[in-house]
């Protein structure tokens, strides 16, 4: 059986020259690379007590769902702006290449749950940084953030000081 690793296709120059983007497609396409990615992610949490799984739009759907099935626990989508039809809160941020906005429903995070974010890769880290930003103005306590990858060069883990990280496959 390949090696998790293997299932992930580089793609150099996308979507702007200079960075090389690490495709997941490839893994989710093969049933085994799917099902080593849930399972390895998955293994990051043995023994983390938690209520509810966050994942943004849309890469930490694919891999946060399965992990909150598996487990019997809540899941919850963080979006685009405008994406979300009840009361929302939103954060701005930086993104490796370019800026964005994010929300998440007002009543999606009860004050004093514990959370786990789950994402398909850690860059600079802007991304987790917005999203630990709404949860914890819900109210909720972020115990544990798990990622398929990590571009180690951009440091994210630095902007993310004090939180319990993991990543299953790690990008110089
Ligand atoms: P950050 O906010 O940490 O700089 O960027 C992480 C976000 O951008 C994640 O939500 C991730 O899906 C996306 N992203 C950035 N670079 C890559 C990449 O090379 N491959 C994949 N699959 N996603 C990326």
């Amino acid at each position: 059986m390949k090696k998790l690793e293997e299932y992930v296709r580089s793609i150099p120059d996308f979507p702007e020259k200079g960075i090389i983007f690490r495709d997941v497609t490839s893994v989710l396409q093969d049933a085994d690379g799917l099902h080593l990615a849930i399972n390895e992610m998955d293994k990051c949490l043995e023994g983390i007590d938690y209520d509810v799984v966050v994942g943004p739009e849309s890469r930490g759907f694919i891999f946060g769902v399965p992990i909150a099935y598996n487990n019997h626990k809540a899941f919850v989508p963080v979006r685009k702006k405008g994406k979300l039809p009840c009361e929302t809160i939103s954060c701005d941020y930086d993104l490796e290449y370019g800026k964005a906005t994010i929300e998440m429903h007002k009543d999606s995070i009860k004050p004093g749950q514990k959370v786990v974010i789950i994402d398909d890769l850690i860059a600079t880290g802007g991304t987790t940084e917005a999203i630990i930003k709404l949860v914890e103005e819900l109210g909720g306590v972020v115990v544990k953030v798990v990622f398929l990858m990590e571009l180690k060069g951009l440091k994210g883990r630095e902007k993310l000081n004090g939180y319990d990280i993991d990543a299953v496959i790690q990008y110089e």
